[in-house]
């Protein structure tokens, strides 16, 4: 008869459900470490608090989670997630100009974050490999710098234990641990990247106007990185039964107050003013709330020289990217495959724990350098990155990127390649394609759309004359 064997994943947030799910393929049992208690539904949990703000789950990530929980799409539509197909089903300012409408073959999952954690959560522990041991902090590892062995954890009554295990997964979040520990095995400090633009968060819950179709588009209000000015956006995201999740954003010097009485004078001096119209038709369910946990931090495990054998670090805890470009979910996600390629080709080999390491950092690389290429033009961002990629675009780069984000604009094939690469569906290198590069050279005259592109129905909203519809929101 063979041992058992076992994995434990620190912290059950997104990333820690992902983790589980993979890991459950490949050992017999699976056991998560988590420090709160789970709501019984899709509520809000002090262990993940940037749960009250917009989490819009891209293509690139939602297929992701799908391929290792299956269904999961489904269920959330059916607990009320709404699917945007992109660009058809936003009505977006970029700061190129309004996008065009187009179909597309790219889309958005938008619910509460809340809902999107409980919906995987149960698909996760549906798994009879998996169990969780809630109210119980993890404290450290065990083992050496040649092989971790385990996970020391403290219950809520102060009981300390040792949780023994042949893979473990760190996925505790921006609070992560991970430098701290590998220092008490005797590792290396671990190089870490930052990049902050003191981007600021405020959020309000609205119902939707009665009569608005199930079917309203996301409105957003992208920042114009070139005016030199701090980065003020707003989005207006259409989530589970008939609400707007409202965020509105702006970097060090342009933040967003946090008062319920200023939260539309913000919207309306954005560089358009059309979430503001649409507030002033919606009723507030709630206050607003802030956040600033928003800095670009990234650790490169994958540049120590020695890597204990059975260990990898996932989700935020790794990488933590500027919230505004919405990567964080899906970048776990994919992190979360990676490690499921290199289980399926080396098992529990001494060598994965390395491969996937190096595999995950990989699967992060693309959310991280669109985060931060782009932060580093706003005034006020405090860049403390080593990596050299990070710096202001030569003037060619610049212009290649002025052409493909006015295209994108109106031509079908430009706006496709381009909104592959946000949806994290395809890597950055795929703008280089041939194929791209002939549709921006054939890319000649357009008209600009001169104002929001809204159908008949969802103007009547903005106008408030909607007719009150059988379906909410
Ligand atoms: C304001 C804001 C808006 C965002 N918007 C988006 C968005 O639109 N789209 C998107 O994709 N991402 C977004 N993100 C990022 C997203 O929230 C994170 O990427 C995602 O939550 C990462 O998941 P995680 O599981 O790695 O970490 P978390 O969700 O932080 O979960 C960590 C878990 O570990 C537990 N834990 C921590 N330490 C320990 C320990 N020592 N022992 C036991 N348990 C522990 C915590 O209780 C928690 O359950 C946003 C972030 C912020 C701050």
């Amino acid at each position: 008869m063979t041992a058992e064997t076992r994995a434990v994943v620190i912290g059950g947030g997104l990333a820690g459900m992902l983790a589980s799910a993979v890991l459950a393929r490949h050992v017999d049992r699976v056991t998560v470490v988590e420090r709160d208690v789970y709501p019984d539904g899709p509520q809000l949990r002090k262990g993940v608090p940037q749960a009250r703000h917009a989490h819009l789950l891209w293509s690139g990530g939602a297929r992701a989670i799908e391929s290792l929980l299956p269904g999961t799409l489904t269920a959330l539509a059916d607990a009320g997630a709404h699917r945007l197909h992109l660009p058809r089903d936003i009505v977006w300012y970029t700061p190129y100009g309004w996008q065009t409408r187009f179909p597309g073959s790219q889309f958005m999952i938008t619910a509460s974050r809340a809902l999107l954690d409980w919906v995987v959560r149960e698909k996760a522990l549906a798994n009879p490999k998996v169990e969780v041991l809630q109210q119980t902090d993890a404290t450290g590892l065990t083992g050496s710098a040649e092989r971790v062995t385990g996970v020391r954890v403290r219950d809520k009554d102060g009981q300390e234990s040792e949780l023994t295990a042949d893979f473990v997964v760190e996925t505790g979040g921006r609070p992560s641990q991970t430098p701290k520990w590998l220092a008490a095995l005797g590792l290396p400090e671990v190089e870490e990247d930052v990049v902050d633009t003191g981007i600021a968060y405020a959020t309000r819950i609205y119902a939707a106007p009665a009569g608005t179709p199930a079917t309203f588009p996301m409105v957003n209000v992208a920042a114009d990185p070139a005016t030199g000015r701090p980065g003020q956006n707003g989005a207006l995201v259409p989530i589970e039964d008939g609400r707007w999740l409202v965020t509105l954003a702006g970097t060090r010097g342009g933040e967003p107050p946090t008062d319920d009485d200023s939260f539309i004078d913000f919207a309306r001096g954005l560089r358009h003013p059309v979430i503001a119209d649409l507030l002033e038709r919606a009723e507030p369910l709630g206050p607003v709330q802030g956040s600033r946990s928003t800095v670009n931090r990234r650790r490169y495990y994958e540049r120590l020289e020695t890597w204990p054998a059975g260990l990898l670090v996932m989700g935020d805890a790794l990488a933590g990217f500027n919230p505004v470009y919405g990567h964080g979910m899906s970048g776990a996600a994919l992190g979360a495959r990676a490690l499921d390629t290199e289980l399926t080709r080396n098992g529990l080999a001494d060598g994965t724990a390395d491969a996937a390491r190096r595999a995950v950092a990989e699967a992060i690389d693309g959310p991280w350098l669109l985060a931060t290429t782009q932060d580093i033009c706003y005034p006020g961002t405090r860049n403390h990155a080593k990596d050299p990629r990070i710096a202001p675009r030569e003037q060619d780069a610049q212009a290649f990127a002025d052409l493909l984000g006015t295209a994108a604009l109106y031509d079908p094939v430009v706006s496709a390649a381009a909104m592959q690469v946000t949806a994290l569906a395809a890597p950055l290198s795929s703008l280089e394609s041939p194929h791209l590069v002939a549709a921006l050279r054939k890319a000649g005259q357009h008209t600009e759309l001169d104002g929001p592109p809204f159908t008949e129905a969802e103007r009547a909203v903005l106008e408030g004359d909607s007719a009150p519809a059988l379906t909410g929101a």
